[in-house]
């Protein structure tokens, strides 16, 4: 598991939108979230409300598909 490199509590998980299908990979404390696993850095991150935003939807965790 990766520790989230923003608030260095929270674990990395990666989801997937409904919406648009678009892979992200999420922290679940601070809601960070980043599209490249490797490109996870401090400097990199958006945060999930600020994306969600830009397509005019909500910051849900049920917007993400069932495992
Ligand atoms: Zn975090």
């Amino acid at each position: 598991m990766k520790i989230c490199p923003r608030c260095e509590q929270g674990v990395i998980l990666e989801k997937v939108l409904k919406f648009n299908k678009q892979h992200i990979f999420i922290c679940d404390e601070c809601d960070a979230i980043w599209f490249d696993m490797k490109n996870i850095s401090p400097t990199t991150f958006i945060d999930f409300s600020t994306y969600m935003e830009g397509f005019s939807r909500t910051d849900q965790w049920s917007e993400f598909e069932e495992e």
